[in-house]
């Protein structure tokens, strides 16, 4: 039966390829990956041996129409991402909508994704969660997004890149206040794993101070803005509570 499998690849510890990620990319008839290179790396680590075509941002439409087309001759089809999960904050969208909507199946074989792995070791609320991914590279435009984002509830999660994330760090503490709490989770499953919670302000000077702290992939959580109350005293109240404050010495 032809598929395409959406399948996830390690986000740095290469053990977190799972066993049915191993056989889905190893019986596939054609792997679609983002860089093909990267990819190779990943395959020839497990002895896995399958052509490959790219699938990245810029091509993605045209190779939706190559992809259905060997989809058609009943072949089984992977997707793959550089590291993670496919299509947050990486390419397959637009392959993923045309593939289902020229009927064929498309079948997830879960596994790492930076976001969700950051958010359960965070200690932050992730009943709520709001994934922003990637915010603009400008900090004017971003600016604007996060003021966008300042009065939301629920926690927010952001990656960011070794060259922005010191920017970054200063415009949430801009918009949101200094000393609202984040949490910072580098380089995870890798050697360099980080993960570290404080207000704005003391993991801007943390990190700072320390060059290799800047260094990696990073996931941003913001705490969610606290709600503010808003305290309606009933009037019959206030007047008896005003009849009290005069009785009293
Ligand atoms: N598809 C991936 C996923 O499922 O998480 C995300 C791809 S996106 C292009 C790459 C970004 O993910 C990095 O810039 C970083 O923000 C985050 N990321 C990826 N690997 C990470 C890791 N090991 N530790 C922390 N963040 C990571």
């Amino acid at each position: 039966e032809p598929v395409l499998y959406i399948v996830a690849t390690p986000i740095g510890n290469l053990g977190d390829l799972s066993p049915r990620a191993q056989e889905v990319l190893a019986v596939a008839d054609l792997i679609a990956a983002e860089d093909t290179r990267h990819t190779g790396r990943l395959l020839a680590h497990f002895n896995i041996k399958a052509p490959m075509i790219s699938v990245h941002d810029h091509n993605e439409r045209q190779r939706a129409d190559l992809v259905i087309r060997h989809l058609q001759q009943g072949e089984q089809i992977a997707l793959v991402s550089d590291a993670g999960t496919p299509l947050i904050s990486d390419p397959g969208f637009f392959l993923v909508r045309a593939v289902r909507d020229a009927g064929f199946r498309v079948s997830p074989v879960p596994g790492s994704c930076a976001f969700i792995a950051a958010l359960s070791a965070s200690g932050l609320p992730s009943d709520r969660f709001l994934f922003e991914g990637f915010l603009p590279p400008k900090s004017g435009a971003r600016k604007q997004r996060l003021e966008a984002l300042k009065d939301q509830l629920p926690t927010l999660v952001f990656y960011e890149s070794t060259h922005r994330i010191l920017a970054s760090l200063e415009d949430m503490g801009a918009v949101f206040g200094d000393d609202r709490y984040a949490v910072v989770a580098r380089e995870l499953t890798k050697t360099f794993e980080t993960i570290r919670g404080g207000e704005l302000k003391e993991l801007l000077e943390w990190m700072s101070a320390d060059p290799n702290q800047q260094k990696g992939e990073f996931v941003v959580l913001v705490h969610g803005a606290v709600e503010k109350v808003a305290v309606e005293i009933d009037p019959e109240v206030r007047r008896i509570l005003q009849l009290l404050g005069e009785e009293l010495p």
